[in-house]
């Protein structure tokens, strides 16, 4: 059986231009990353954030993977602190429903994959903080441009793998060129966390856990499902983080 992997989803309004009056809120996933874990030959559900307290738990136990895609900002409230003016937009439904789903997800050792918010948001409720705005906040260099306005196909900026990483076994190479679209980062790592790739300006680019369990836990930065086609390199991760996922299952299975 192909292990199923949850995409989180994310509420978007949406207004009628010409008469400019909403037509309501929608649940919507990028198919890229559906598409991705497809390509990788897992069977993906999308996880509409809208679930009352108590149903992360019983998604989490039908999830064999999850993937936390990505989107607005993950309100800082998750690490202690207070809105900075230069914060965006954030989906309160969503960050409750990530955060308890992450969780769930922890307590049963599920293989996760964290996509640009997806990344900030397992580091948060792994215990880490964030840069509420980079431009603002991460002083002292000149930053690259994280938030490119070229196609997402396109890389930007280059990102230096750790050797030894997973991440750097996975993609097969030390040097990659990513797309970047964040304004935010990581900022204090989570216990178990390892940066494992910085851009050139010293921006967190990828994480991943490390602890004497098996637990898979990948972050990264950049949105590796919008590159597939240009770069299918990135297709990698998507295939590391299935069959993290088919290991997940046969262990659920014989246990
Ligand atoms: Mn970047």
């Amino acid at each position: 059986m192909a292990p199923v992997i949850g995409v989180t989803a994310t509420l978007k309004e949406d207004v009628d231009a010409v008469a400019e009056r909403p037509l309501g809120r929608y649940v919507r996933a990028d198919l890229d990353y559906l598409e991705g874990v497809v390509e990788a030959g897992g069977v993906p559900v999308v996880l509409p954030p809208v679930a009352d307290s108590g149903a992360a738990e019983t998604i989490a136990g039908g999830l064999d993977g999850l993937l936390l895609s990505g989107g607005s900002d993950l309100h800082p409230g998750y690490y202690g602190e207070d809105p900075i003016p230069e914060l965006n937009v954030t989906i309160p439904e969503r960050d409750a429903f990530e955060m308890e789903l992450m969780e769930h997800a922890l307590r049963r050792g599920i293989p996760v994959l964290g996509i640009c918010r997806g990344m900030q948001v397992l580091n948060v409720a792994l215990g880490g903080t964030l840069y509420q705005d980079l431009s603002s906040q991460m002083e002292g260099i000149v930053l690259l441009g994280h938030r490119q306005e070229t196609p997402k196909w396109q890389p930007t900026h280059e990102v230096e793998v750790d050797g030894g990483s997973q991440v750097s076994e996975i993609m097969g190479s030390r040097e990659l060129k990513v797309n970047s679209y964040h304004h935010q980062a990581v900022k204090d790592l989570a216990s178990g966390l390892v940066t494992v790739a910085h851009s050139p300006d010293g921006v967190a680019e990828a994480v991943e856990y490390r602890d004497l369990s098996e637990r898979w836990i990948l972050g990264v930065q950049w949105h590796a499902e919008a590159m597939r086609g240009s770069s299918p390199e990135h297709r990698k991760l998507f295939s590391a983080h299935v069959e993290a996922a088919e290991r997940h299952a046969l262990r659920r299975a014989a246990a």
